[in-house]
């Protein structure tokens, strides 16, 4: 038997965004584990909107531990008074029902936001700095029973037992997994969603729009886009936005200006908001989302966060289930002994985080419909609309992370007690009902 050192397990973990460094904060306490994260940026920039992180995104990370969770509190803003209570307040800004309040998402005391960039420097400070390297752009895999090496753009390789891919919507891992052909390999935009977006100041959207919404999450529903607002940086600063579904793409994939001029039957408030991001519309993108896979591993090969499940953003919970994975993961290899167990462990994981991951992915398109008054009978039934705002929250933030995290490790001692010539083959249910 070889030494404590000999017997660690080596992983590596390609992409150190939310996903990866929250997994990394975890294995960081796991002496059996020899992990290390590969990410392709120099550092950190400011890409992406401000996050509002749903109950089961805190509760994911308090499972990989409080520090964890208190990185992201540290850095995150209260966006009221403190204790008062806030929510995502989604208004009907169009039509009869305008005005009316749809959905208070997220409904906490002290409910806070937290840019993309400000929770990667908190969750990177748990991560200890030799664990960690900058500047490595993974171009290609090759794995099998034996040992794993990895090669990045810059030609040099790595060596690992098993490979973890959090590297994103963009995903080289998820193309090693499903085969590069694979039509849910990439993403797709298949209800021509166009974001327009724009940062400012939130003492230059004070002087644009009506002051309340630089310091909430509103979501402003209607036909010709949703408008929404989230606070970030502690209050200074602001991204807001219009997102559009059915947008007519020009050939080469420009999208159309945005029009203020189409949204003259919105809202007073909404209005304002679109005017003030047709200003400046260049931190604008297109969005998209993944098909199912049908497996989120490939022997020692796995894939999480968004690299497995992108979604559309409208559901505010593509980290959240990021998160999910990490505690997931994080608790499955705590208990793994050997890299003989990396399979079983993998196929626990698959078996417990695909079908709610993905569930959140379908979930995340029907919110955009919802939103874009597109899902049959829903605008004009402000009482059904609340409903199913209350259902997909449930289904979000209420789900038994704890009781995720149990099933995952029963179906993996299940799978190594079979291997080992015992009969039980787990019994978790796994199953997700889809709101
Ligand atoms: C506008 C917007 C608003 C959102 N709002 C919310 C919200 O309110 N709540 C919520 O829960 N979620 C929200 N999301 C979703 C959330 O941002 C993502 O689900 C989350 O960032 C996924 O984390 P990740 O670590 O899997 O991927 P990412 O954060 O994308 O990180 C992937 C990392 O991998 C690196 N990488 C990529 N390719 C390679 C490579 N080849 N080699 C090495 N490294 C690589 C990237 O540089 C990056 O650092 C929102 C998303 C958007 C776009």
């Amino acid at each position: 038997m070889g030494s404590i050192q000999e017997q660690k397990i080596k992983i590596a973990i390609v992409g150190g965004g939310i996903a990866g460094l929250a997994l990394g904060a975890g294995l960081a306490k796991k002496s059996h584990i020899d992990y290390h994260i590969y990410e392709s940026v120099p550092e950190y920039k400011d890409v992406g909107a401000g996050l509002a992180l749903h109950m089961n995104a805190i509760k994911a990370m308090a499972l990989i531990g409080p520090e964890v969770k208190q990185a992201y509190f540290d850095k995150a803003l209260e966006m009221g008074e403190e204790d008062q209570v806030m929510s995502t307040e989604v208004i009907l800004a169009q039509g009869p029902h305008q005005g009316t309040l749809v959905a208070e998402l997220g409904k906490a005391k002290g409910r806070k936001t937290v840019s993309r960039a400000d929770l990667l420097d908190g969750l990177l400070e748990l991560v200890p700095k030799d664990r960690i390297t900058f500047n490595k752009r993974l171009e290609s895999i090759d794995s099998s029973d034996s040992g794993s090496t990895i090669t990045f753009k810059d030609g040099s390789t790595a060596q690992a037992d098993c490979i973890l891919g959090s590297d994103g919507v963009h995903s080289i891992t998820r193309k090693y997994i499903l085969g590069a052909d694979h039509p849910a390999a990439e993403p797709v935009n298949h209800e021509g969603w166009q974001v327009y977006r724009t940062m400012v100041s939130a003492d230059f959207a004070k002087q644009h729009i009506n002051p309340k919404w630089t310091q909430t999450v509103p979501i402003l529903l209607g036909p010709r886009g949703h408008v929404n607002c989230i606070p970030l940086n502690k209050g200074t600063r602001l991204s807001a936005g219009v997102a559009v579904r059915g947008a007519k793409f020009a050939e080469g994939g420009k999208a159309p200006d945005l029009d203020p001029e189409l949204y003259k039957d919105y809202s007073e408030d909404a209005q304002k908001i679109v005017r003030m991001v047709a200003r400046d519309t260049s931190a604008s993108w297109t969005a998209a989302d993944h098909d199912h896979a049908e497996t989120y591993f490939r022997g020692r090969v796995a894939m999480f966060g968004d690299a497995a499940h992108a979604s559309m953003p409208f559901a505010g919970n593509g980290a959240a289930q990021a998160l999910e994975d990490a505690a997931v993961l994080d608790c499955l290899f705590g208990k793994l002994e050997s890299v003989e167990q990396l399979e079983a462990l993998f196929s626990a994981y698959d078996t417990v985080r695909r079908p709610r991951s993905q569930a959140v992915v379908d979930l995340a398109r029907k919110f955009g419909r919802v939103y874009a008054y597109a899902e049959e009978g829903m605008h004009e039934d402000p009482v059904k609309m609340k409903q199913f705002f209350g259902g997909a929250a449930a289904f979000t933030n209420n789900a038994d992370l704890q009781k995720q995290n149990d099933d995952a490790v029963e179906l993996f001692e299940a799978a190594v007690k079979a291997a080992k010539g015992g009969a039980d083959t787990g019994v978790a249910d796994t199953s997700v009902e889809i709101v």
